[in-house]
């Protein structure tokens, strides 16, 4: 039984990284085809969405595995003796998954659903060097306001199931990343999704991460903002006014249930 740690409403798991790929090493062994689980990686933002977005709620409690994003996470989850061990971010997941699936000979065949056109091919012809046992099975970036339409899902699911993927790896943003596959997990046929963001892009080489010190430091945020000011400037202002005060209520009151 993974330990859960109730912070500002979201329960997260106490996991550490080489915990989180080993119950993904479990889910893809297993030959259960049923619904596919399916992990979110909470941050700063999406603490603060939570707190008035019902879709982000019912996603989060559908979650098999919530891993802590960010440093800030990790530290609020320390000062709030619910303590996180690290954090997880789901770019680094990706990754390590694929290292861990090379080092032990095991192929794992994997679908990339988002990211600009083009990019996810990039991504593929990054992976394919680097990771020869990850065969990428599909690649879909779908267009703008795709998951209102119905035809599209039947598109993407209808390509899940020509593919098997074991691992569908998601990057639509936050929180359409998440409320997509809540709404959808039940007819996805992989084993386990990913909701990662900007993964693919960093897959790619389309976009960079923070260098490793500003990560370490926990501004990796920074360096996104400074990357794309004009989408990130105003949602990293609220951030910044939002997130202390959340801090500060369960600092306040510990116990109560937060909902
Ligand atoms: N994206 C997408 N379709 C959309 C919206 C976003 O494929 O309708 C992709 C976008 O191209 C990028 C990723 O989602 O690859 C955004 O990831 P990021 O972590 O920057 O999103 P955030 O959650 O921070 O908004």
């Amino acid at each position: 039984m993974i330990q859960k740690q109730k912070l500002f409403g979201m329960e997260i798991d106490a996991l550490n990284m080489g915990q989180a790929i080993a119950r993904l090493r479990e889910w893809l062994d297993e030959s259960r085809l049923g619904k596919c689980r399916y992990v979110v990686t909470p941050n700063v933002d999406h603490a603060v969405l939570w707190q008035e977005h019902e879709g982000l709620r019912d996603a989060y409690r559908k979650a098999s595995l919530v891993l802590a994003d960010g440093h800030p996470l990790v530290w609020a989850s320390r000062l709030l003796r619910r303590p996180l061990p690290e954090r997880v971010p789901g770019s680094d997941l990706v990754p390590k998954f694929f290292d861990h699936c090379q080092d032990s000979g095991r192929e794992v065949r994997v679908f990339l659903l988002g990211a600009a056109p083009g990019v996810g091919a990039r991504a593929v012809e990054k992976i394919r060097k680097r990771w020869p046992l990850v065969n990428v099975v599909g690649v879909y970036s779908p267009p703008l306001g795709f998951e209102k339409d119905p035809d599209e899902n039947e598109i993407i699911l209808g390509r899940l199931i020509l593919t098997r993927p074991d691992l569908l790896v998601v990057g639509l943003g936050a929180p359409k990343q998440e409320c997509w596959v809540a709404q959808h997990h039940e007819h996805l046929a992989a084993k386990a999704a990913l909701c990662v963001g900007a993964t693919i892009d960093f897959l790619a080489g389309e976009k960079r991460r923070a260098p490793y010190w500003m990560q370490c430091l926990g501004v990796e945020w920074l360096h996104r903002m400074l990357s794309e000011p004009r989408r990130l400037v105003k949602r990293y202002a609220k951030d910044a006014w939002v997130f202390p005060q959340l801090v500060l209520k369960q600092m306040l009151s510990p116990s109560r249930a937060w909902n």
